[in-house]
């Protein structure tokens, strides 16, 4: 399917409501039945109906069929935060007594739901060094259930052979999901890799304007019923309409932004990598980054977010950097319209602060939508007050 014609006309019906060019936001929390008849068909499959706005609405179902076209999958469910969308799925895949092999350093509230959530159930986890296959292939045990995988991470990048992890759980019956929020629905078809079920956030690149936290899994019909028809509707962690329609509208230009978004990182990274004060790029397409090939393999393209680590002695050397910067924000998320930058320091104690502990030093920077020459200027500036 052509990717123009998924942003514009999937899942759209015009005539339906008056050839609107942009759909309505069908704001009910129900509908109504002509017959009971009708109406018992639609309580026995809400999957396939339309009764009340936690399973299905008409505004949210357009949404569903241009996530899932974009991921070559099936269908989508989409959810009211990323991590909906994550924790959900994780929840209808396992049961008691499960197993999960997952990659190190997965994003925070993922590390949180495998160490506290998933314990009450009696579910654990093994994290492994994802980069080399055979580490998930010795981590398996008779009760894995799930391979959970991050590529890259946001953060600090590592990759998984997705091809190849993908290849292995399905000789072994274990189910696979990865959370593609790094590289969104255009730069990694992680599902038509192999992999069940691709979570990301929505709050990123997809919504794109910083203005809804959403998120999003594709995998089979099959496989999005019977999340659907359980952890799905007990849960209720579903998407508003309006929210729904904010999405639609970020979709039309994802194109566009991504181009844009990718183009620029590159350029930043090109005047960054050549500055005395930064002492490394981490960036999945830089040739430096020690898994430069598999990411050219994987990946169409890297996205906006990639890291620094300062060449500074101290704390204050950091912060000085990031409070002097005036047009990337200090913020977390990223996939906006906006610039941002997180330095790691924010998660430490200042005392704590080891010049040596190069991650003390690392900044995360998202390039957003400006002029990359306007950022570059910003990034200059910041980095003369150094010292
Ligand atoms: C932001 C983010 C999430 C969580 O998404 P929310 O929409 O904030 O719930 C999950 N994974 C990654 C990699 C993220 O960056």
């Amino acid at each position: 399917m052509e990717l123009s014609y998924i942003l514009n006309e999937l899942g759209e019906d015009r005539e339906q409501y008056f050839n609107a060019v942009s759909p309505p936001i069908i704001q009910t929390s129900n509908f109504t039945f002509k017959t009971v008849e009708e109406f018992r068909d639609a309580l026995a499959n809400e999957y396939d109906a339309i009764l009340y706005s936690r399973g299905n609405n008409p505004t949210v179902d357009i949404l569903r069929k241009k996530l899932a076209a974009l991921d070559g999958a099936e269908d989508a469910l989409v959810f009211g935060s990323g991590m909906g969308a994550i924790t959900v799925p994780v929840l209808a895949l396992l049961k008691q007594g499960d197993h999960v092999v997952s990659v190190a350093k997965p994003y925070s509230w993922t590390i949180k739901m495998f160490d506290r959530m998933l314990p009450k159930f009696g579910i654990t986890t093994t994290y492994i060094d994802g980069t080399q296959t055979a580490n998930f292939e010795q981590a398996i045990q008779p009760n894995t259930r799930l391979i959970y995988l991050e590529s890259p991470n946001s953060f600090t990048y590592e990759l998984q052979d997705l091809e190849a992890v993908a290849a292995l759980a399905k000789s072994k019956g274990i189910y696979t999901m990865i959370d593609n929020s790094y590289c969104g629905p255009l730069n990694q078809p992680a599902y038509t890799m192999g992999i069940d079920l691709v979570a990301q956030t929505a709050t990123k690149f997809i919504g794109g304007h910083s203005d809804v936290v959403a998120g999003v899994v594709t995998g089979s019909r099959a496989m999005i019923k019977k999340i659907f028809d359980a952890e799905f509707l007990n849960i209720g962690g579903n998407i508003s309409p309006f929210n729904a329609w904010l999405l639609i509208r970020g979709l039309r230009t994802l194109e566009l932004r991504m181009k844009r978004v990718c183009e620029s990182t590159k350029k930043v990274v090109a005047y960054m990598e050549q500055h005395p004060k930064v002492e490394k790029i981490i960036f999945p397409f830089h040739p430096s980054f020690p898994q430069y090939d598999l990411a050219k393999k994987q990946m169409k393209d890297a996205g906006g977010l990639f890291s620094v680590v300062l060449k500074v002695k101290t704390l204050k050397e950091v912060e000085t950097f990031c409070n002097s910067l005036q047009h990337f924000f200090m913020a977390v998320s990223w996939g906006g319209h906006e610039s941002l930058v997180v330095p790691s320091a924010v998660g430490i104690k200042p005392e704590e602060f080891n010049p040596e502990t190069e991650s003390h030093r690392l900044v995360r920077i998202y390039v957003g939508l400006e002029d990359p020459d306007y950022l570059i200027k910003d990034l200059e500036q910041a980095l003369d007050k150094i010292e």
